[in-house]
């Protein structure tokens, strides 16, 4: 039988009892790890603490006692940043409703978000549509540009905008501009859209289209019987006194004088308020032989020469307007040309644009006019030049027409050699 030695099995025990203590010690520490990160965690927030606190726990050195202070300061924190948030909703509600236009909301996949009373009270006759949680934008509006231009303002991450929509359930007329929502991270997260009702605007400017309309109307009949008297005037006086004959004439420029204003007038009126062009692909070839055709024939007299150098052939525009620019400009040309006046027609291709030039070799116009030509009734008369009829109506026309397609135009002149009028047309998106 073997012999127990009583030494061997103390030093057992003695390295079993220190193997013990050595996990035990390892697993306590081990344990005590994710505290002591959390501790390390507070130690930070420690600094936001007020002063007199932080003073308090560093003689308290008691850990529970930080965790909580901690906590309660974080919960103070809380309930602080919960009302500030508050506030803020109650400011921006605020800020909503007391916007006098309609406002709405939503989300990326066109759910209703937020609306104001006016947006409501404009466009969400179906009350049902409130109750129903995530209604759909689509069932707000069945236009399909109002869908589209939120839809563009998501996928362009800009502003889009839509003036003179018109609503056909209430019958009233808006100017929308819709804002991409983004995040911190600059992703879209929705859009904003403003409907800003101006059918008062609408009817009040349609009432003076209506009442120009009517009033040059009105004058012209009057005025085409006067002109119509003069001439049989004229034509019985022709051989009697030179006096009444200069009169009579007199009365026929003048009644003349004013039919073209009232024409012109009209014209203006109905630019102003036409909001819809009708964009077509126009040949500028075929354009300019129009309007020369018909402007060279109020200038037999004179000797024209004209170039033409179209690098650029086609726009898009609307045909008649457009023509009313083109004829008014190579009309002035021509009105105050030199003796021998030559036209030169050119377009060319640039950074997106069509670029249009029509060149006089006139009399050219003054530094200090070429600012105003393009105001109402601003006319250039100068001592030294003969006196040449006109409304002063012509190149604000222009200016209207060349503004509805979105473009520009600029005047370059020089006195004694001619001017240039350089329009640019931008090229629509395919
Ligand atoms: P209107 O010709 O009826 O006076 P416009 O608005 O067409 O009115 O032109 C404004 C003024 O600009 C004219 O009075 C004229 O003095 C000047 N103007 C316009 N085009 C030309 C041109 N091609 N050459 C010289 N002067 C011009």
């Amino acid at each position: 039988m073997a012999k127990v030695n009583p030494d061997g099995l103390l030093l057992n025990t003695i390295f079993a009892v220190l193997g013990l203590i050595a996990l035990t010690f390892i697993l306590s520490i081990w344990r005590v790890k994710p505290f002591q990160i959390i501790l390390g965690r507070l130690e930070k927030v420690q600094s936001e603490l007020p002063y007199d606190k932080k003073l308090d726990l560093i003689y308290q050195k008691n850990e529970w006692y930080l965790i909580n202070e901690i906590l309660s300061f974080a919960e103070q924190s809380l309930d602080k940043q919960t009302e500030k948030i508050k506030v803020l909703d109650m400011e921006s509600d605020t800020l909503i409703e007391s916007i006098p236009s309609g406002l709405v909301i939503i989300d990326k996949f066109q759910s209703l978000k937020k609306t104001n009373l006016q947006f409501n009270k404009e466009f969400i006759k179906d009350k049902k549509i409130k109750e129903i949680d995530n209604a759909k934008l689509w069932k707000v509006f069945e236009e399909t540009e109002v869908l589209e231009l939120f839809k563009q303002a998501m996928f362009e991450i800009k502003v889009k905008k839509l003036n003179g929509f018109y609503h056909l359930a209430s019958q009233h007329y808006f100017d929308i501009a819709v804002t991409p929502l983004v995040d911190s991270q600059g992703k879209v997260i929705g859009s904003l859209g403003i409907f800003h009702n101006v059918t008062l605007a609408k009817l009040t400017d349609k009432m003076r289209v209506d009442f120009v309309a009517n009033v040059s109307h009105e004058m012209r009949t009057p005025l085409t019987s006067i002109k119509g008297y003069s001439q049989l005037l004229l034509a019985q006086v022709e051989q009697q006194d030179e006096e009444l004959q200069t009169i009579t004439k007199k009365i026929i420029t003048n009644s003349d004088r004013l039919k073209e204003l009232f024409d012109n007038l009209l014209k203006l009126s109905i630019i102003e308020s036409k909001y819809e062009l009708e964009f077509v692909q126009i040949d500028l070839n075929k354009i300019f032989k129009k309007v020369l055709a018909t402007v060279k024939g109020k200038y037999l007299s004179k000797d024209i020469e004209v170039t033409k150098d179209f690098q650029a052939q086609f726009i898009t525009g609307d045909t008649n307007l457009l023509e009313q620019v083109f004829s008014n400009l190579i009309d002035n040309s021509l009105k105050y040309a030199s003796k021998k006046p030559i036209l030169n027609l050119s377009s060319e291709e640039k950074n997106g644009h069509i670029i249009i030039i029509i060149e006089d070799n006139g009399v050219g116009i003054k530094d200090e006019h070429l600012k105003r030509i393009f105001e109402r009734f601003y006319r250039v008369q100068e001592q030294s030049q003969e006196l040449i009829e006109g409304t002063g109506l012509g190149l604000s026309i222009v200016k209207h027409i060349i503004n509805k397609h979105h473009g520009t135009i600029r005047v370059e002149s020089e006195i004694g050699k001619g001017t240039q009028f350089i329009m640019e047309l931008p090229i629509p998106k395919a």
